[in-house]
C-alpha cells in the first residue's frame, strides 16, 4: 500500500482540502450502525427505473453503441431534451448548442458554476439547501452567501433579495434557486417567480435553476421556471435521477443561450469528454415516453406525504405543507429544548429513525428536521408509530 512521500504531505489543493465532507452522508453512515434503524434519511427514490427506459440502454450496447459520443451529448438525447421542456414548459431550446448531457445535475451545477464564476464572485443561496451547493461553489472559486428563508416559509422573496443585493449580497454575480426545494418541498409560484425575476434583472445575476424535482408536484399545484419570465439570463439544471429513479444511471442537462453554452460545452469536454452511450439513449427514451412513469411515481410520493405528514402533525411538529420532491422539513417541538443535531442523534438511538438535522443545510434550517418520504409506506408507518412513542415518552432529548 503506498503511502504519500513525507516531502509531498501538506502540498494538496489547501482550498480543496479544507472544505468539509458532506454532513449528510457522515451522519447517515454514522447511525447505519444502528440495528433496526428506520431511515428517512437519503434522497434517493426506492423505485426502480422503469423496463422501457433499461430495455433501450440493452437495446444500445447490444447495438455496440460504445464509442465517443459529441461532446455536447447524442442527437437522440438532445432531441428528447428539447422537446420535453417545450412541452412542459413552452420554452424552446435548440438542441444543436443550447443544450449539454452532462453526469447528473451534480457535475452540471459545477460545469456552470465554473462557466461563470471568476475567483471571489459571490452566489446568493437561499438556505435551507442541498449543502453540496456550498462545496460546489467554493471549488469553482465563488463565496456562497446564505440567505435565511426561514421567516417566509421557505421562499425567498423578492423584497428579501433586493435587501440582501445591498448589504452583505452587493455585486454578487449569480442566485442559484431549487425549485421544488430539497429540503423543504416548497414550490415557488408564478407571481413569486415574476417577482423575484425582477429583482434578479436589476442587479444583473445569472439565474442557476435546479429543477431536479420539477415532476413531483402535488396536489394541481403547477411547476413555473424562470427560463419562462427570463431566459436571457437563466442556467436551467435538470436531471432525471428523481424523476425516473435514476439515480445510478448518473444523467442531466443543462440548457441556456448559446452563448454561455459554448463554455459550458467546452468545460462538460474537458472534464468528462462525453456522458455514456447507452445511459443517454435510455435516457432519451424517459424523456419522449416516460410521462407515465412519473404521473404514477407522483401519486405514490403524494400518498407517503400524507402519512408521513399527518403522523409529525400529531406529535407537535410543524411544517410548511410540502408541495413538491420527497422530504417534509419539520420544526422540532419546543419541549425538547435542544438543536437539532442532537434532537436527531436522540431520535436515531432511542426511537430507531433516522432523519437529517436541519442545521446540514445552512442557516435557515435550524431546529428543523429533514425527513425523506422515498421510503415504503410501510416504513413510513413503522417510523410514525416509533416517533409516537418517543415523543410519548421523552420531555427532553437531553
Ligand atoms: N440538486 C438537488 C437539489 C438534489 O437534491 C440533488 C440530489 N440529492 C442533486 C441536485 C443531484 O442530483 P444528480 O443525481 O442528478 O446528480
Amino acid at each position: 500500500m503506498p503511502i504519500l512521500a513525507n516531502n509531498l504531505a501538506g502540498t494538496i489543493n489547501t482550498r480543496i482540502k479544507k472544505l468539509p465532507k458532506s454532513e449528510i452522508r457522515s451522519f447517515n453512515n454514522q447511525i447505519s450502525q444502528i440495528p433496526d434503524i428506520v431511515k428517512l434519511t437519503v434522497g434517493e427514490p426506492d423505485l426502480n427505473t422503469p423496463d422501457h427506459i433499461k430495455q433501450a440502454a440493452i437495446n444500445d450496447i447490444n447495438k455496440d453503441d460504445s464509442h465517443y459520443a459529441p461532446e455536447a451529448g447524442k442527437t437522440e438525447y438532445l432531441n428528447a431534451v428539447s422537446s420535453y421542456l417545450q412541452k412542459s414548459l413552452k420554452v424552446f431550446y435548440d438542441p444543436q448548442n443550447e443544450i449539454c448531457a452532462t453526469v447528473g445535475v451534480s457535475e452540471a451545477l459545477n460545469v456552470s458554476f465554473m462557466a461563470i464564476l471568476n475567483p471571489g464572485d459571490k452566489v446568493i443561496v437561499p438556505t435551507p439547501v442541498w449543502g453540496v451547493y456550498f462545496g460546489i461553489i467554493e471549488m469553482a472559486g465563488g463565496i456562497a452567501v446564505q440567505v435565511d428563508t426561514s421567516e417566509d416559509n421557505f421562499i425567498l422573496t423578492a423584497e428579501h433579495l433586493s435587501k440582501v443585493m445591498e448589504n452583505e449580497g452587493k455585486g454578487a454575480k449569480a442566485i442559484i434557486l431549487t425549485d421544488p426545494s430539497n429540503p423543504t418541498g416548497r414550490v415557488y409560484n408564478k407571481n413569486e417567480l415574476e417577482k423575484l425575476a425582477q429583482v434578479i434583472v436589476n442587479y444583473n445575476l445569472y439565474a442557476l435553476s435546479d429543477e431536479i424535482y420539477a415532476e413531483l408536484i402535488y396536489s394541481q399545484k403547477k411547476h413555473y421556471s424562470l427560463t419562462q419570465i427570463i431566459p436571457e439570463r437563466t442556467i436551467l439544471l435538470s436531471g432525471l435521477s428523481k424523476n425516473f429513479a435514476m439515480t445510478g444511471w448518473r444523467i442531466g442537462y443543462i440548457a441556456g443561450p448559446k452563448e454561455i453554452m459554448q463554455t459550458i460545452i467546452k468545460i462538460n469536454s474537458f472534464m468528462i469528454t462525453s456522458v455514456t452511450d447507452n445511459v443517454q439513449i435510455g435516457a432519451a427514451e424517459a424523456m419522449a415516453h416516460g410521462e407515465e412513469d412519473y404521473i404514477e411515481a407522483r401519486k405514490i410520493y403524494e400518498k407517503r406525504l400524507h402519512i408521513i405528514q399527518t403522523g409529525l402533525e400529531k406529535n407537535g411538529f410543524t411544517m410548511a405543507t410540502p408541495e413538491g420532491a420527497f422530504y417534509i422539513f419539520a420544526k422540532i417541538p419546543a419541549k425538547f429544548g435542544c438543536d437539532d443535531v442532537a434532537f436527531a442523534k436522540d431520535l436515531a438511538t432511542k426511537a430507531k429513525v433516522g432523519v437529517i438535522p436541519g442545521s446540514y443545510f445552512g442557516q435557515g434550517g435550524q431546529g428543523f428536521v429533514r425527513l425523506s418520504y422515498a421510503s415504503s409506506e410501510q416504513n413510513l408507518l413503522t417510523a410514525v408509530q416509533r416517533i409516537t412513542d418517543y415523543v410519548n415518552e421523552h420531555l427532553t432529548c437531553n
